[in-house]
């Protein structure tokens, strides 16, 4: 696999030899797939004997009891069933189901996640909250909007507004209980042999100066005292800490723990205390997650 210069620099220069070798193996292996199963439809007892029917076999997740890996290899004949098309699950990757976890979302709550397509984080949050909660998602890409709505439809996500904007010009005058911010980013997470030539300065510092932006507007919309969650698919500390690192500095967020089993999650070191930088392997595209609090 023949990879960037630029990340492999930057990766070097952040993580030494021994951590750079493991994040490599992990950009080459095939990754087993994962799903989450959809609670406002179903349940894991139901969904287990389906797979099992079409000859399917399952891996449990020691963090979470509705999520379930599977050979890749058999993705294709599992979008073909009823049970991906009707919305019983949705496929999804296991660090992708952390954030809204992590989040703990509440029914009574006014929601933001913040980029929001194509939709698995906000149809996990309408899950959690049994629909109860009032969600918003932004997303400012029309097609990429589209297909949320399709997703939130077919997920049977019913308390959800979408705004098709920039969630940097929302109105501050919006204030939340609770905020997703699942920022765009590089993907230096989740690169393989397809993704190349995207990594270069310029396009790091673009997409470091959104995320610093989206992150200023997410603290203020977010109420004091309450609590947000900002992740990446990046592993790089530009787009993770360094974006959190001013204003934990200043005394406007502080980081808590995620309160999550992630023992046998494989870890990346982070320089901040309670983030949690997941490394890719066969199971984990590689993700950044910080639990945080509003002073
Ligand atoms: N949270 C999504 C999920 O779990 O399905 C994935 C989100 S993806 C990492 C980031 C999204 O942010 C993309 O859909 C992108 O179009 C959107 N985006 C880019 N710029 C944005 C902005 N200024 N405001 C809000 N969303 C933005």
């Amino acid at each position: 696999m023949e990879l960037d210069a630029f990340l492999l620099a930057c990766l070097q220069a952040q993580y030494g030899s021994e951590d750079m070798e493991r994040i490599l193996q992990g950009y080459a292996c095939q990754r087993r797939s994962s799903l989450r199963v959809n609670c406002l439809k179903t349940n894991m007892q139901q969904i287990q004997s389906l797979l099992s029917e079409a000859g399917i076999t399952t891996e449990k997740v020691s963090w979470y009891d509705d999520a379930v890996t599977f050979p890749q290899e058999e993705e294709g004949r599992l979008r073909e069933m009823s049970l991906y098309k009707e919305g019983m699950i949705y496929l999804q990757n296991l660090s992708s189901m952390l954030p809204p976890l992590a989040l703990q979302p509440h029914p009574a709550e006014n929601i933001l996640d913040m980029a929001a397509a194509p939709g698995g984080k906000t149809t996990m949050i309408a899950m959690l909250t049994e629909n109860k909660a009032m969600i918003t998602a932004c997303e400012p890409n029309a097609g990429r909007a589209e297909k949320l709505r399709y997703n939130l439809m077919r997920q049977g996500a019913s308390r959800v507004t979408v705004m098709q904007c920039d969630a940097r010009k929302l109105d501050d005058l919006f204030k939340f209980d609770r905020i997703l911010l699942d920022a765009p980013c590089s993907g230096s997470g989740t690169v393989n042999a397809g993704f190349r030539g995207r990594f270069n300065e310029n396009n790091l510092k673009k997409t470091t100066s959104l995320q610093e932006a989206l992150l200023r507007k997410a603290i203020s919309m977010l109420s004091s005292k309450h609590e947000m969650v900002y992740s990446t698919c990046s592993i790089l500390r530009e787009e993770n800490e360094a974006i959190l690192e001013p204003f934990i500095r200043r005394g406007i967020i502080e980081v808590i723990p995620p309160e999550l089993n992630t023992g046998d999650i494989p870890k990346l070191p982070t320089a901040i205390k309670d983030t949690l930088c997941v490394c890719p392997d066969e199971r984990y595209e590689g993700f950044f997650m910080a639990r945080l609090r509003k002073k």
